[in-house]
């Protein structure tokens, strides 16, 4: 019998777990449209609460969470601040600006993912009719693997609130950069992920990366945020009917996977130290559950070729200069420590 697949491509690909199943199986269901699933109702409260929110809304993606963000805070015409990197610029396919004519001004990182306070200063536009209307401060945690230091989200929230901006954080890893933060504070992960969440005026969640539900996303802000938000996911197609099968997944997550998430950060360092040494690859420390590699030298036009080395082996990754590889709760010591012998295998012929 083959090995089972070590899929390192990202923290979405696990299964449920049979907990998670038999939580799905047993929710309770209702036309959540009509807002009568007791379970989509018991999620939205208990993120919400466990955040420190008014209110939740449970939608099928983050990509949906994040624009229904940006359309809530947003009129036409309006802009928000945004990171180069950050999924709600970059990677969600222009939503803001197609569906809401919503403006993205979007800078340049510092290397330890944060957007310089002068930048954001320098970018915040006059009231002036030359201008759109600066509106919103999206900032992202954790961001490419990275915990914001909370130092500077204390700084960065404090100025978009004293520029008028409201502040949203796609927070799709939320959980990810409160265990890393419990970690440096020694506090508690989940006063944690209140203490950063509470800096925003919005905040959306994935249930379906590290805390391995199938689907879904949250967005929490306050009750009139939430109400605007509800008609956004409605045009955006998102409103479901029994979506409480899904939403029970997501409940389940936060009770059982939230501590784990440190399982997956140790076994993101053993990768990490386990592919230390290999000349052509240069590792960046992984603070959550991610870790990248630069291919160097002649070895950064083999991305292809080591990628599909490792398919060969049963072991997933993406990336073609830099490689990601994702760890989460379908994966164990053994499988990354398979992923380490196939890399190196590689890089030794
Ligand atoms: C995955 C992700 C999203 C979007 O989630 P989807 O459910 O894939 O739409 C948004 N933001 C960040 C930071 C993500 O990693």
């Amino acid at each position: 019998m083959n090995a089972p697949v070590v899929d390192l491509r990202s923290d979405t690909v696990t299964q449920p777990t049979p907990g998670m199943r038999a939580a799905m199986a047993a929710a309770p269901l209702g036309d959540d449209v009509f807002g009568d699933d007791p379970s989509v109702n018991a999620l939205q409260e208990k993120i919400a609460g466990m955040l420190g929110f008014e209110a939740a809304l449970f939608v099928p993606t983050g990509t949906q969470s994040n624009l229904c963000a940006i359309l809530s805070h947003c009129q036409r015409g309006d802009e928000y601040i945004v990171g180069q990197m950050q999924h709600c610029y970059r990677w969600e396919a222009g939503g803001g600006a197609v569906f809401g004519s919503v403006q993205p001004q979007p800078l340049e990182h510092q290397p330890d993912g944060s957007l310089a306070l002068a930048d954001i200063e320098a970018a915040i536009k006059p009231d002036d009719p030359h201008f759109a209307r600066t509106r919103l401060l999206a900032l992202e945690n954790t961001l490419g693997g990275k915990l914001l230091p909370f130092a500077y989200i204390e700084r960065a929230t404090e100025l978009a609130q004293r520029k008028g901006l409201a502040r949203h954080l796609d927070g799709a890893r939320l959980f990810n950069a409160a265990v890393a933060q419990a970690a440096q504070t020694g506090g508690e992960i989940r006063t944690e992920a209140r203490r950063i969440a509470q800096r925003f005026d919005s905040v959306s969640i994935c249930f379906s990366k590290g805390l391995g539900a199938p689907v879904g996303s949250a967005l929490c802000g306050s009750r009139e945020l939430i109400a605007r938000a509800r008609r956004i996911r409605k045009m955006a197609g998102g409103a479901m009917r029994q979506s409480g099968l899904l939403a029970a997944a997501a409940s389940y997550a936060l009770d059982h996977h939230v501590d784990r998430l440190a399982q997956d950060h140790v076994l993101a360092r053993r990768l990490a130290e386990g592919l230390a040494g290999i000349d052509q690859l240069q590792i960046e420390a992984p603070q959550t559950n991610m870790v990248f590699a630069d291919l160097v030298g002649p070895a950064r036009q083999q991305s292809a070729a080591l990628l599909e080395h490792l398919a060969g082996q049963g072991v997933l990754a993406t990336g073609l200069y830099r490689l990601r590889f994702a760890t989460h709760l379908d994966l164990d010591a053994a499988g990354v420590d398979r992923a380490v012998v196939a890399i190196r295998q590689f890089f030794a012929r």
